[in-house]
């Protein structure tokens, strides 16, 4: 069988040491040795079918973007605008979702955009299944979660929610994994929540979940009150248990485990409302965050802790969101936000580059249960990335990467075939 071997100026591997002048060997789609290109080129050299390829620039394992919904590419023109607060944007969200669209076309748009970006692996929440088949198609790895919300716990017993669920996820094609994603606290009733943690224990697949993302939402958890609260009241909505007992009295995170939804085989997306107690919580759980600095940007929230989450060394992914509430599907630009964010929040630390490097690879593959990806290791897949950079120093090209990253790869290679190559790299 073919050997393919990678070779570029600096090595990236995440979790052991950068290379200079550094190259991958591959086979069958997993990786056989990483090392520097001298050494595997002498390694390999009587095998009889070698392919070579030379990269310019930074390689490194593919970046895993924790949290998007690509079934949303073609809802940009929300993403684009500024709005004041998560109402106002839930508003022009549901506004353009309620009309006309073709979700396959938008979400295989979105495939190829990260692809593009060197992305590959996603957490790709959708509640489409045309949507869902879209990963499958471009060959991307990561995890397709069903999203569940609306439902009150007297709809749930009544409609059969749980039946309506399993044929749900079921109806999404398969590999990429399957998932369930119960899209937040204030969408769905206190029993479903529970209902759904149980549910996704016994089918053995992952739970991915919106929470605290906005003030809102904090307020609605902890005492059933304010513009949330009354909204659902308003729209008829006031048959959820916390609004009709005056919330949980916990924070979100608390609340979420009382409900036995925090395991390690859940992960979470924006993370933003959160104190030390939350943080020590996730931790002990194993549960990671996904942090998505730009949409919470775009929606006028407030930025994610990455300091706290940093220091305390709490698990962190990187996820860009959907294009209706981030200008782009560029993992590295959350990246050098993150950045940007860590060190205004007082991170002094000179790890920060390569932290936010396991972020945005090995951090997102073990938040999507993926144990053999996000690292450049013999046995892992061959998922990689190559990004032109200026610099052929090791440590200058990741401050490179990481600080202003270029949001357009030169190649994305996904279990070793080239999913993506730029013209004019
Ligand atoms: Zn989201």
């Amino acid at each position: 069988m073919t050997v393919e071997l990678h070779r570029a100026p600096v090595v990236l591997p995440v979790g052991a040491p950068p290379i200079a002048d550094g190259a991958v060997a591959v086979r069958a789609g997993r990786i056989l040795a990483v090392a520097g290109h001298d050494e595997l080129a002498r390694a390999f050299a009587d095998e009889t079918s070698l392919t070579r390829h030379e990269w310019r620039g930074a390689l490194l394992p593919g970046l895993v973007n924790a949290h998007t919904h690509l079934q949303y590419t073609d809802m940009a023109a929300v993403g684009q605008a500024a709005h004041s607060g998560f109402e106002t944007w839930m508003q022009a969200f549901m506004e353009l979702y309620e009309g006309e669209h073709d979700w396959l076309d938008s979400a295989a748009a979105g495939a190829l955009l990260s692809l593009r970006g060197g992305v590959s692996a996603v957490a790709e929440i959708v509640t489409d299944p045309d949507a869902g088949s879209a990963v499958h198609r471009a060959g991307l790895h990561g995890v397709v979660y069903w999203e569940v919300l609306g439902w009150t716990d007297a709809a749930w017993a009544a409609g059969d929610g749980r039946a309506r669920v399993v044929e749900q996820l079921r109806a999404l094609p398969s590999p990429p994994e399957t998932g369930l994603s119960p899209h937040a606290i204030y969408s769905l009733d206190t029993g479903v929540l529970r209902e759904l943690a149980d549910l996704a224990a016994e089918l053995g697949v992952r739970q991915h979940i919106h929470a605290a993302e906005s003030a809102w939402e904090d307020a609605y958890v902890r005492t059933g009150t304010g513009d949330l609260a009354d909204r659902w009241r308003r729209n008829g909505r006031g048959d959820f248990a916390l609004l009709q007992h005056g919330g949980s009295g916990r924070s979100v995170i608390s609340y979420l485990d009382d409900l036995g939804a925090l395991s390690p085989a859940t992960h979470l997306a924006h993370g933003i409302y959160v104190d030390a107690e939350d943080r020590r919580i996730l931790r002990d759980r194993g549960v990671a965050v996904a942090l998505c600095p730009r949409s919470n940007a775009v929606i006028g929230l407030d930025p994610p802790p990455v300091a706290a989450y940093l220091r305390e060394g709490n698990p962190i992914a990187v996820g860009t969101d959907s294009l209706s509430s981030s200008p782009s599907l560029s993992l590295w630009e959350d990246v050098a936000e993150l950045h940007r964010l860590a060190r205004a929040q007082g991170y002094g630390e000179p790890d920060l580059h390569a932290r936010l490097l396991t972020a945005a690879t090995v951090g997102g593959a073990r938040a999507l249960g993926l144990d053999d990806a996000g690292v450049l290791a013999p046995g892992t897949r061959a998922d990689l990335a190559v990004f032109q950079t200026a610099s052929t120093d090791p440590a200058a090209a990741l401050a490179e990467l990481v600080e202003t990253g270029p949001t357009v790869a030169a190649a994305t290679i996904v279990a070793g075939r080239i999913r993506w190559q730029d013209a004019d790299a």
